[in-house]
């Protein structure tokens, strides 16, 4: 998954475009078709949801609520070099054992090549 729970991301198309907001949630496509996964982001994409009355006594209320959107419609923004950027991997070998070469994948910003 290119983005993660923490990212800022910056929202690409829709009524949200421009904005930028920390991402919630991360939530995995469950199939083929929606293999690309949503994301939650804080304070975007925000619709009412309606909540009925439990009992007669209480009402009924509007929240506003961040709806998932999915995650080619954002994008993420370095926090190194402050623009979006596609995101690409590196391999970098971990340092601290001998005994076994461990690669760790690393996500780095296209633009600058900062480790994000
Ligand atoms: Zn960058």
């Amino acid at each position: 998954m290119k983005i993660k729970i923490n990212d800022t991301v910056k929202i690409l198309s829709g009524k949200d475009r421009g904005k930028t907001g920390k991402v919630l949630h991360v939530i995995a496509g469950k199939n083929q078709r929606e293999r690309e996964g949503k994301v939650v982001v804080e304070g975007l994409n925000l619709k009412y949801k309606h909540i009925r009355p439990k009992n007669e006594r209480e009402k009924g209320q509007r929240i506003m609520f961040p709806y998932s959107l999915p995650i080619s419609r954002v994008a993420l923004l370095c926090p190194k070099c402050g623009q979006t950027s596609r995101v690409g991997y590196k391999i970098a070998e971990n340092q601290n054992t001998n005994l076994k070469k461990k690669t760790l994948k690393q996500r780095i910003c296209k633009k600058c090549q900062s480790a994000v």
